[in-house]
């Protein structure tokens, strides 16, 4: 029977991040990958600047940062929309990543294939690295319920049946995680009342700025990729999907032309449905990321609503934090199981931030009224002026840090900016900012 060191269902973006981490450390890994082929539903491809940091430190972030188009900001047009189908901007608000101190200020797009095999392939170079695709994890066939301990897992591999023994299992199988149902965690799901559509086409050299563009009743979002492509995205209600396609293809790609004309050209170049993909966004959450020598990571862990970007971002972040962890386990030579929940103190409280901001962040754009937008444009333009708040939400949603929204920010909201020092927030954004003694404690306990 083969006995690994730690076994990771799912090499996705959160389980290879795991595996690189580990394999790093001559930990004997392996992964288990039910998909052959490069996976065609469309997931997560903006980087947050934490995990560009991640990605630094595991000394991966050049090659994607060749092969990722940068974004320093988010420039968001609310756009007053007339029956007569014509538009005008109502506000312009840019929430800029280049504001933070931080050693990769920007968000970077990169299709997460090649995302994926960046990792898979610098994994590859590990002797201690093991990858079974396709395989797929079945069940536990050997735990002790009562200690919370998992020793054995069925996995199909090579249409062959293998058992396989390891000292520690992790989950990183996305939504239906069969680790969080052998874990016995119960989901607490939020439901949308919009689903998107999305799809990526070509655009031109010069379109090189991440928009997204918001009436009373529309949202479309524009994310330029690398080589000449853009990733798009459409709100819609649920039900509308059918009645597009049943309308013709014009009905997806008309809002592109009406918000951003020069599109025109390109935009129309998407041939057919087939190429676009419905989205149904969904927020899950569960109470323990642990139980005895198993851990969940990613999206098994949480799933986050799309709107702020984050997904991916929890599932590497996750991977790199409990891979630290891990890796200093066997480093230290403690491997009780035990110290995984180091893991979950960690990344529960961040990940439940980031859910909730992400959360927040969809209800913005989830009822199709003028007097809603105005609303939202008041609040945005007050984030997007005021020093601090600018600076903590693009902190927040970067992953760098996080500083807590307070009842002050009540009153910044309110009152006129210039009333507050800069000094004083220099040296509280530093406070606010992540450290290697936050980010990995354990490394820290005996100094
Ligand atoms: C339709 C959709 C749209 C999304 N849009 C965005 C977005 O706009 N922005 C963003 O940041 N995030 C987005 N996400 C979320 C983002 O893609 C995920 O958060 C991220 O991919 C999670 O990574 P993960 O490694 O946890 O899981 P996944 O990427 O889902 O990887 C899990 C892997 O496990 C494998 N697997 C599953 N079960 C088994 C098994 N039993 N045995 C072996 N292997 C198994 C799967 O084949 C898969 O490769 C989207 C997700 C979906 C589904």
């Amino acid at each position: 029977m083969e006995q690994f060191d730690v076994v990771i269902i799912g090499g996705g973006v959160g389980g290879l991040t795991l595996a690189l981490r580990l394999v790093q450390a001559d930990v004997k890994v392996l992964v288990v990958e039910k998909d052959k082929n490069p996976g065609k539903i469309y997931k997560g491809e903006l980087l947050q600047p934490k995990s560009l940091l991640h990605f630094d430190e595991m000394g991966v972030v050049d090659d994607i940062l060749d092969v990722s188009h940068p974004l320093p900001a988010i420039h968001t047009y609310e756009m007053k929309e007339h029956n007569d189908g014509t538009t005008e901007t109502m506000a312009y608000i840019p929430l800029h990543y280049d504001r933070l101190q931080t050693r990769f200020p920007e968000a970077r797009m990169i299709p997460h294939e090649q995302l994926k095999n960046i990792l898979l392939d610098r994994a590859k170079t590990f002797d201690s690295f093991h990858y079974w695709n396709p395989a797929t994890f079945k069940e536990f066939t050997a735990m002790d319920e009562k200690a919370g301990r998992f020793d054995e897992a069925r996995i199909m591999y090579n249409q062959e049946e293998h058992h396989i023994r390891s000292s520690f299992f992790v989950g990183a199988e996305g939504r239906s995680s069969i680790i969080r149902r052998a874990m016995k965690q119960n989901l607490v799901t939020t439901q949308y009342n919009h689903h998107f559509l999305t799809v990526t086409f070509p655009r031109p050299e010069e379109y090189t700025e991440a928009r997204m563009y918001a009436s009373h009743k529309s949202f479309i979002g524009l994310f330029p990729l690398p080589d000449n492509e853009i990733r798009c995205v459409m709100l819609i209600k649920p039900g509308d999907y059918n009645k597009m396609k049943k309308a013709g293809l014009h009905t997806f790609t008309d809002p592109f032309i009406q918000f951003e004309p020069e599109l025109q050209d390109y935009v129309t170049q998407i041939e057919s449905w087939k190429d676009i993909q419905l989205m149904i966004p969904i927020r899950h959450n569960i109470h323990e990321y642990v139980k005895g020598n198993a851990a969940i990571i990613g999206d098994a862990a949480h799933a986050v609503h799309p709107m702020a970007g984050e997904g991916m971002n929890l599932a590497i972040q996750d991977g790199a934090v409990l891979g630290d962890l891990l890796q200093y386990m066997y480093q230290s030579g403690n491997l009780e199981p035990k110290q995984l929940k180091q893991f979950e103190k960690i990344r529960k409280k961040r990940s439940d931030r980031l859910s909730m901001l992400s959360h927040f962040s969809a209800l913005g754009y989830a009822w199709p009224f003028r007097w809603y937008q105005w609303g939202r444009v008041a609040a945005l333009k007050r984030f997007e002026r005021h020093p601090i708040l600018h600076y903590k939400h693009m902190l927040n949603i970067s992953g760098v840090g996080w500083w807590q929204y307070t009842p002050m920010d009540a009153v910044r909201f309110a009152g006129p900016s210039w009333l507050y020092r800069r000094r004083r927030f220099r040296k509280r954004s530093k406070l606010a900012t992540f450290s290697d003694r936050d980010d990995y404690p354990w490394r820290f306990r005996n100094q």
